[in-house]
């Protein structure tokens, strides 16, 4: 038999992981120095919108590159496909922000690295770089169900220090690839990056997915079921950077991670989740967060590829 998510005891999952000690703290920006390691939180959204969480699920910190699948499904909106034309969708085996293209194309390779990233938040609507923010903010609010805060602080120590974005963002220029100006592109993405979530709102947003674009909350269908498709299937190809195969055979559900160490998680069909907690792997995937994932994934009957 499945088991049930409703009965599921996450907060006995986070008591068993919670002494885990593995990995670091990102130190890319002080905010994100400034983490909290034992900040731990797991929450998960059924098909009914039933949410549940364990403690510190309330905890907020900023979204990082967990808002990566969410621009590619605003960017293939906003676009009516186009998108697919102008980002690849190929794993990199490589590190999140490698200064690297597609060769021969000079497109990014993905949109969950960051090069894919910065030209997925250049193509939603909007005639500037105000209009993206406000297009990108009311679309994530659609995905979570409510208005999320940015932490301007955050955008704006990303934005300046975003060295090797602003490179990619200028190589992009150069390719041709990227028709805003390369600050244009760094300031929205940073923004975006900004935004506060918590672990209950984004398993949310992953549930909204999961669900083939219908936020199981509110009942709105935020984007059409081949977006919600295509976006899960490059967050299973994609998501976790170079531990994307890893994370594949281990969990084996759809997931972006995120240096916040945020990850969340769209099983389609079955639920979406999210995890918390700042210390990270070599591959800037939360420790506790992929532990957590595979336990569900174990106890929840949820890999992908696993006969049953
Ligand atoms: N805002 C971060 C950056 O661009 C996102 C990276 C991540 O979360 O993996 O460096």
């Amino acid at each position: 038999m499945t088991p049930d998510p409703h009965r599921y005891d996450l907060d006995a999952l986070r008591i068993r992981l919670i002494d885990e000690r593995e990995g670091e703290v990102d130190d890319s920006i002080p905010q994100l120095a400034d983490a909290d390691p034992e900040l731990f939180a797991i929450a998960l959204v059924t098909p009914d919108g039933t949410v549940r969480s364990s403690a510190d699920a309330d905890v907020e910190i900023s979204i990082q590159s967990a808002v990566k699948p969410f621009l590619f499904a605003l960017a293939l909106l906003d676009t009516e496909g186009e998108a697919l034309d102008r980002v690849g969708i190929e794993p990199t085996g490589e590190s999140f922000d490698a200064v690297k293209l597609e060769s021969g194309t000079g497109r990014p390779p993905n949109p969950m690295v960051n090069a894919g990233a910065l030209l997925t938040a250049s193509l939603v609507r909007g005639a500037d770089p105000a209009a993206r923010d406000a297009r990108i903010a009311a679309g994530l609010a659609a995905f979570a169900g409510r208005d999320l805060a940015v932490d301007e602080g955050v955008a704006h120590d990303e934005h300046l220090l975003g060295d090797r974005n602003h490179a990619l963002a200028h190589l992009m220029r150069a390719e041709g690839t990227m028709r805003v100006s390369a600050d244009d592109a760094v300031a929205v993405y940073a923004r975006a990056c900004a935004t506060v979530v918590d672990a209950e709102t984004l398993a949310v947003m992953g549930a909204t997915l999961a669900c083939g674009g219908v936020n199981p909350r509110t009942g709105e269908r935020v984007v059409p079921a081949q977006v919600a498709r295509d976006v899960v299937s490059v967050m299973a190809t994609c998501g976790v950077y170079d531990g994307s195969g890893r994370w594949m055979r281990a969990v084996g559900v759809p997931a972006k991670s995120s240096v916040s160490g945020a990850i969340v998680l769209a099983a389609p069909g079955r639920l979406g989740a999210a995890v918390v907690s700042p210390p990270l792997d070599a591959q800037g995937t939360s420790v506790r967060g992929r532990l957590a994932s595979e336990a569900l994934s174990d106890d929840l009957h949820l890999h992908s590829f696993a006969a049953r």
